[in-house]
């Protein structure tokens, strides 16, 4: 089947390119989505406690105004339910689901020189063709379960959290281990430890949580959030992180320990991700953000009862949001439950899995940790594994898993040489997973639009940045990460740490979004400079299935 555009995906990403294409520009667009109906990352991560950590005023687009007013969330942080009704709203308010093609997993992607088409074809064999293919699979949608000894011969059930099965998992009078305590293990430990009979928590790195303070929207709150469409975009555009509030101008060493203390009190009461907003500078500065590190600390200490699993819990080896800092709903308090107990893995590392649950052995010799379920809230294989999930091959043949086995190497996270009119929506070495998504997502769709829009109109048939674009880019993104904190967690799953031979590259781009924005706008203002556009092959080409409604 032939198409103008391709889209792989059908997350908050997929929907938009599917829209902007399709009604802003008139191609003729099929997307491809491997889950059973829209979501993405709402689809898969249906594990108990998910809930978004952006809060919900900002986690939606804000292309379109009117989409913005007509939708009510109702609580501070969307559920994943919540989610995927917004984005079922969003497709049938644009009528999208006509063109969206769901159980259909995308295995390879060829670009056919002689056509100039990418020749895109499913797990099932199922064939299409496109001139433009576009990416919209999410950058933690590859989930990671790490290659345990003995998993197979685990008599129990286990699951991983960001392939939940839609029917639940009921965890009354089992004996559940978690493996893992990252935003997502931070989240599902107090549900899980409701109803599980006992919950043994394997944790490898102690993290910091903040309350997340979720809370049903007041009618007040959601007469604000209607009608404050302008402020929340122009705040969240602006921002390093695109999420809706400002980040302190103040650094935190020039506010006197009282007053320091008084911020961190405030901000924790008020929750969220905005305890990483309350000085500027506890990204850049390991002073400043020893401060903020040992409010956090001290607070563990005094939540948690038992001495020995609060200092495990404390251990923290990295600064405050070097990883991706959580929020949580009495993720701490969790500990003080009868039914809840805590493996520093550090100390009593993971021997195998048995049938009938996790061995340990290290300080305490050997344990026994006999499991019904065993959750594994392991991570994903970020940013570059649901790309390498699928065999892309560019010009001559070149393979994005041969060209990447160093690490990604994009131009803005948008493209790859070698691979023309192939883009990638939050692609590595873009913002990204270090942003409130949705709104990183809406710049890399308009800049896709505007850019093939410019292209249809001047006749020109291929893009693909130059390889000495690719490179700077590259140098630009490690140099922005050596610029902050991020770069001293070397552990985290931003350099591919979470994965067993994953090459240890800083994926995301950290100079932030508002700034990327404007790199990206300058870019194709002066041309779309870094990348190579083919004007000659258009007359070569085979003609585009749509004209363009440019
Ligand atoms: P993660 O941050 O990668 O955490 C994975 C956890 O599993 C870590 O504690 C990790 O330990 C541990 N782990 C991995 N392999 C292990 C092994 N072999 N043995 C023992 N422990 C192991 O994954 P995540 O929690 O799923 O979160 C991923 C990202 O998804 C987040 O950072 C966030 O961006 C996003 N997320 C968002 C939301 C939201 O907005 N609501 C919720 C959840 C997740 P180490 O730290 O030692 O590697």
């Amino acid at each position: 089947m032939e198409f103008d555009a391709i889209v792989i995906g059908a997350g908050f990403a997929g929907l938009y390119q599917l829209h902007a294409l399709r009604d802003r520009l008139g191609l003729r667009v099929r997307v491809l989505e491997r889950g059973g109906d829209l979501g993405g990352t709402w689809y898969w991560n249906r594990y108990p406690g998910a809930r978004c950590d952006s809060e919900s005023h900002a986690y939606r687009f804000m292309f379109s105004r009117e989409l913005f007013e007509e939708w009510e969330s109702s609580e501070r942080y969307p559920a994943p339910a919540e989610i995927r009704a917004y984005l079922d709203f969003v497709a049938r308010k644009f009528d999208l689901r006509r063109d969206i093609q769901f159980g259909t997993h995308v295995a390879a992607a060829r670009y056919d020189e002689g056509a100039n088409r990418w020749r895109v074809e499913t797990e099932a064999g199922e064939r299409f063709s496109a001139v433009w293919l576009i990416t919209a699979v999410g950058c933690l949608s590859a989930a990671n379960v790490p290659d345990t000894p003995g998993l197979a011969d685990f008599k129990g059930r286990w699951y991983h959290t960001g392939k939940w099965p839609h029917h639940g998992v009921d965890f009354h009078g089992r004996r559940v281990g978690q493996i893992g305590t990252g935003s997502t293990g931070i989240q599902a430990a107090p549900v899980i430890a409701e109803t599980a009979l006992h919950l043994t928590v394997f944790q490898r790195t102690a993290n910091y949580s903040v309350p997340a303070c979720n809370r049903p929207l007041t009618p007040e709150l959601r007469q604000w959030v209607k009608s404050s469409f302008e402020e929340i975009r122009a705040t969240a555009r602006s921002t390093i992180n695109g999420h809706a509030f400002r980040i302190s101008e103040r650094n935190a060493l020039e506010a006197s320990p009282e007053e320091r203390q008084a911020v961190y009190e405030r901000a924790w009461a008020a929750g969220g991700l905005q305890f990483r907003a309350t000085f500027r500078d506890l990204l850049t500065s390991r002073a400043a953000n020893d401060t903020a590190a040992e409010f956090v600390k001290a607070r563990i200490r005094a939540i948690v009862k038992d001495p020995v699993t609060a200092d495990s819990l404390a251990d923290i080896d990295h600064p405050y949001a070097a990883k991706r800092p959580p929020i949580d709903t009495n993720y701490f308090e969790t500990f003080n439950r009868p039914n809840v107990s805590l493996v520093n893995l550090r100390k009593d590392p993971i021997e195998r899995i048995t049938p009938a649950g996790i061995r340990t052995q290290g300080s305490a010799g050997v344990r026994e940790h006999p499991l019904d379920i065993i959750v594994f809230a392991t991570g994903f294989d970020a940013l570059t594994g649901p790309l390498l999930a699928i065999d892309i091959l560019g010009r001559g043949g070149r393979s994005l898993r041969e060209d990447w086995k160093a690490g990604p190497q994009t131009y803005l996270g948008l493209q790859m040489a070698g691979y023309p009119n192939l883009f990638t929506i939050t692609g590595p070495g873009s913002p990204s997973v270090l942003t409130n998504m949705p709104v990183a997502i809406e710049q890399h769709v308009e800049w896709i639009t505007d850019c093939i829009a410019l292209l249809r109109k001047h006749g020109v048939h291929t893009i693909e940045p130059a390889e000495e674009a690719v490179t700077a880019w590259g140098e630009h993104v490690q140099e922005c990460a050596r610029a902050t904190l991020l770069w001293d967690a070397k552990h985290s799953w931003y350099f591919g740490a979470n994965v067993v031979g994953k090459p240890r590259v800083f994926m995301p781009y950290a100079g932030g979004l508002a700034r990327y924005a404007r790199h990206c706008a300058n870019i194709a203002a002066r041309g779309y400079e870094g990348f190579i556009m083919d004007r000659r092959r258009a007359a070569e080409a085979a003609t585009p299935v749509a004209q363009a409604g440019v």
